[in-house]
Parts: C-alpha cells; sequence; structure tokens
C-alpha cells in the first residue's frame, strides 16, 4: 500500500536511514535511490530537521517516542493537505 509513485519509495526505511538505524546493504540502496528521487530527499531533510527539533524538545526524550513521530509523518506525508503549522496542536 505505497502511495509514492517512485517505485523503492520507503518513508519508514529512510526514517531509519535519518537514523542511522539500517544496515550498510540497504544504507547504499537508499542512497542510490535518494539520486534519482526528489521526494525522498526532501524528506530525508524533513526528517532530519524534524529529528534535531525533536531531540532538542525535552518532553520527547526517548527515542521511541521520536521514531513513532518520524514515522507517523512518514505516513501522514503523502496525504498531507497544504499548509504546516509550526506547533502541533492538540494535547
Ligand atoms: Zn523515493
Amino acid at each position: 500500500m505505497k502511495k509514492n509513485g517512485t517505485p523503492g519509495c520507503d518513508p519508514e526505511r529512510l526514517s531509519a536511514y535519518a537514523d542511522g538505524e539500517i544496515a550498510r546493504a540497504e544504507r547504499r540502496a537508499q542512497e542510490a535511490h535518494l539520486r534519482s528521487c526528489a521526494a525522498c530527499r526532501a524528506l530525508l531533510a524533513e526528517f532530519k530537521s524534524l529529528g534535531a527539533q525533536i531531540r532538542r524538545m525535552p518532553s520527547a526524550k526517548a527515542p521511541k517516542g521520536l521514531k513513532e513521530s518520524l514515522r507517523r509523518l512518514a505516513g501522514t506525508k503523502a496525504s498531507r493537505p497544504a499548509g504546516r503549522r509550526g506547533r502541533r496542536s492538540g494535547r
């Protein structure tokens, strides 16, 4: 059930890649994919900046929570409406 048009797009793997959590062989595959996929490059940049922001927030210290947030972002990204908010609403 992938919404991305390019075969090989894998937001979850990309999130793991941003966290430096995937095996070397997969990294290479991901890097090769990134070279040909602007969408994933943009998403990777977003993961990285978002990860840095979250790490600075004292309330979200747990790495597990961070990963959940990133995966959720990856999942919502495709159908996300235009216009973004700086801060999360609710809770
Ligand atoms: Zn891609």
